[in-house]
């Protein structure tokens, strides 16, 4: 395994013109973009296909989960799927997961965006509460872009089985210290670094010293961000050899249970 292996937990993969993120420029195919997250020293990316959408039917959102499985059967040594799901559509929701995370082995739901995807901040009604119980039944980590204090902490309470990687650290300095306290007091809910944070001189520091190593994971929301910004960003921040395996790899490998070469577990 190389030193300081870096998985990228937070990417959306534009796999056509709908799923396109990047905001400025073109990013190109599938394969170019991997080739900008190697470049920008990211050895594997995860994270499902976005499109914004208001869907009558579920039709457009098993599209983009079959986009994600067949990105993985594409770069199976890259990417790591994650797929979509949406509280509108419970039964097909928990019918999605069982066919992506039960047959095709998927371990990570989301981002689920529901201000792109329209469910605003629908994550802990009981349509919500029963896909991420089914999620958790087939161990699938559950990562979510939401700025409710109050609807994060309902949907962690309500699924206390279910492991949930909330998208940001959030670039003001008491939205950050509020929502480091919440990841600090729910015990299955993580944070990912992707967003706006990172320019924060010593954030890191401050999100370790109060959650804890194991809650952080690292992220970028490519091709939204430039993926360079927040390697570079992580390394120049003084953490110890532990707490730079625990944000790059360890805890993503921990939570989804996907195991590294040559780790033997
Ligand atoms: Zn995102």
């Amino acid at each position: 395994m190389p030193e300081r292996e870096i998985i990228d937990c937070h990417i959306h993969p534009g796999v056509d013109a709908a799923s396109a993120a990047s905001w400025f420029i073109g990013v190109g195919d599938p394969s170019e973009q991997i080739a900008t997250l190697r470049r920008a020293g990211i050895h594997r990316a995860c994270g499902a296909p976005i499109q914004v959408m208001q869907p009558d039917s579920f039709a457009p959102i098993r599209r983009l989960n079959d986009q994600a499985l067949a990105l993985r059967d594409r770069f199976p040594e890259f990417y790591i799927p994650g797929i979509q799901v949406h509280p509108r559509f419970p039964e097909e929701s928990c019918a999605e997961i069982e066919r992506c995370c039960g047959g095709e082995g998927v371990r990570w739901i989301g981002e689920l965006v529901g201000y792109l995807m329209g469910f605003g901040e629908e994550y802990a009604s009981r349509n919500a509460v029963k896909i991420f119980r089914e999620a958790a039944r087939f161990g699938a980590v559950i990562n979510f872009h939401c700025a409710s204090l109050d609807v994060i902490e309902r949907a962690c309470r309500a699924v206390p089985e279910a492991q949930f990687v909330l998208a940001h650290p959030g670039g003001g300095r008491e939205e950050f210290l509020t929502r480091i306290a919440l990841v600090a007091r729910l015990s299955n809910l993580h944070l990912d670094i992707s967003g706006s944070g990172i320019d924060r001189y010593g954030i890191l520091r401050k999100a370790i010293d109060v959650a804890g190593k194991e809650k952080l994971l690292f992220g970028t929301d490519y091709p939204i961000n430039n993926p360079a910004v927040y390697v570079q960003g992580a390394l120049f921040e003084r953490l110890s050899e532990e707490e730079y395996a625990a944000l790059f790899h360890g805890n993503f490998r921990r939570l989804t249970g996907i195991a590294g070469e040559g780790s033997g577990g």
